[in-house]
């Protein structure tokens, strides 16, 4: 992409409604605007950056056996008066009639749709178990949305939904999401610690948030220090989720780590020095709950002895819009933001010292046809601007590599080659500056 066609319009001075870096920046450096209170467009570079965690968590989902399916933004009242939450929902639902006096609602979760979907398709044990997700805009009419896309009223999110003939492979399909949630996050340069959550009436230990630490995170948290070590990827290399999953999940929930609504300062056994007290975004979130819902709207399963038993149920979230928030909130400098490789809108930006210079312009022209032609996502500086201001609008979109072109260096045959991450630069020969990113 040319930066002189491209819709990216920037913000050169703080947003005063912005309150922490993530909505600042995302605001500054164009990947959103606000529509109204909580609800947002996402302009290009922001909807890049949105299809790329959105295509992790796809990725991790159907790896872990999840299949995808698509459900409706609006929904019956009718499903919800079956469950009962209609009424307990609040004001959070934003409830809609329509033109023939139907009570119809924007969905702030589906629970409800795909236990309709279930009951009508699945009769018996044979096609258990069965996971699907889809990743849809949500509503909520939340009281205070705040911090841009981090609590807003429309979002975007991951939800799926498992179906077990009992417990046990209940427990395994929760332990599935537990590992896959892990793999997610941490593909994404993120580190998430799982935390035990609230399960209510529900019961039992099947409840877990998935928190990114920072200092502007909504939850106060407390967890072993050991989880700033755990290392993901390496663990799940080769994981097989249809073998024993629990292990695993043991070895990851075996230390203390808890937000403060489940935080007991006096069944924490953790000595201080090894507790660390601070601020978290949750990011996903997992949780069973039996037969809450297949029970009241009857989605019944036959089992192998022929009796009609309710399919035990879980639900697991992740808060695809939020997750752009988070990972600003984790990754970024005084000059902007830093995009982990995973999800950069571009790989490689390239700065064209001296706009109207054949020389350079040649090298870079050159260089972009390259890495195009490789497939490589990047983004050229050729617009006629100042050299200072080139930079800092390349540091401010967080491009993770910025190749920089002079008159100097191409009578020299040399490129600056610039980490965003670490700020170091480097000169490289023209002929090998491209070899890192052309496999
Ligand atoms: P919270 O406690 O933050 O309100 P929740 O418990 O209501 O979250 P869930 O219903 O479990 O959230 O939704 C799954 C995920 O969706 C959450 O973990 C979070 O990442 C995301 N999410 C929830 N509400 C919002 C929102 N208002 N804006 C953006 N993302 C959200
Ligand atoms: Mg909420």
């Amino acid at each position: 992409m040319k930066l002189s066609r491209y819709f990216l319009p920037t913000i050169k001075e703080n947003p005063a409604e912005a309150q922490i870096a993530s909505h600042r920046l995302m605001l500054r450096a164009g990947l959103i605007r606000q529509s109204s209170a909580g609800i947002y467009s996402w302009l290009p570079l922001g909807l890049q950056v949105l299809k790329k965690i959105e295509q992790i968590v796809r990725e991790e989902q159907v790896r872990a056996g999840a299949q995808e399916l698509l459900m409706p933004t609006i929904q019956s009242a009718d499903l919800w008066r079956e469950s009962g939450r209609y009424d307990d929902y609040g004001r959070e639902m934003l409830r809609i009639t329509d033109r023939h006096e139907r009570d119809m609602l924007y969905g702030p979760t589906n629970e409800e749709l795909i236990t309709d979907i279930f009951r009508s398709n699945v009769k018996s044990y044979k096609d258990l178990p069965l996971n699907l997700f889809h990743i849809q805009w949500k509503f909520r009419d939340e009281i205070r949305p705040r911090f841009g896309v981090m609590r807003g009223r429309e979002f975007l999110m991951k939800d799926n939904y498992s179906f077990d003939i009992d417990e046990a492979s209940a427990r395994h399909s929760y332990n599935a999401m537990f590992i896959a949630y892990l793999r997610t996050f941490a593909r994404m340069g993120l580190k998430a610690i799982p935390m035990r959550a609230d399960t209510g009436p529900i019961g039992g230990d099947l409840s877990h948030e998935f928190i990114v630490v920072a200092p502007t995170g909504e939850s106060e948290v407390f967890y072993h220090k050991s989880f700033d070590d755990l290392d993901v990827m390496s663990e799940t290399s080769d994981v097989n989720f249809d073998g024993d999953l629990q292990p695993l999940v043991d070895r990851w929930t075996a230390e203390y780590a808890a937000t403060d609504e489940m935080h007991d300062a006096t069944a924490c056994d953790v000595p201080e020095a090894e507790l660390i007290n601070g601020r978290g975004i949750e990011v996903g979130h997992i949780f069973f709950f039996g037969d809450k819902y297949s029970t009241p709207m009857g989605a019944l399963v036959q089992d192998n002895t022929g009796q009609k038993i309710p399919a035990q149920m879980g639900s697991y979230g992740i808060g695809v819009s939020r997750l752009v928030g988070a990972i600003i909130e984790a990754s970024h400098d005084d000059d902007g933001i830093i995009w982990p490789e995973a999800v950069a809108p571009f790989k490689v930006g390239i700065i064209n010292l001296r706009h109207g210079d054949e020389g350079t312009t040649g090298v870079c022209d050159d260089l972009y046809a390259k890495l195009q032609a490789a497939g490589v996502e990047v983004l050229y500086d050729d617009r006629d601007e100042r050299a200072g201001s080139k930079f800092s609008n390349m540091d401010l979109i967080g491009v993770p590599w910025q190749i920089v072109i002079g008159p100097r260096g191409v009578k020299n045959g040399m490129a600056e080659l610039k980490c965003r991450a670490t700020g170091e630069k480097s000169e490289v020969s023209l002929d090998t500056v491209l070899d890192q990113f052309i496999g």
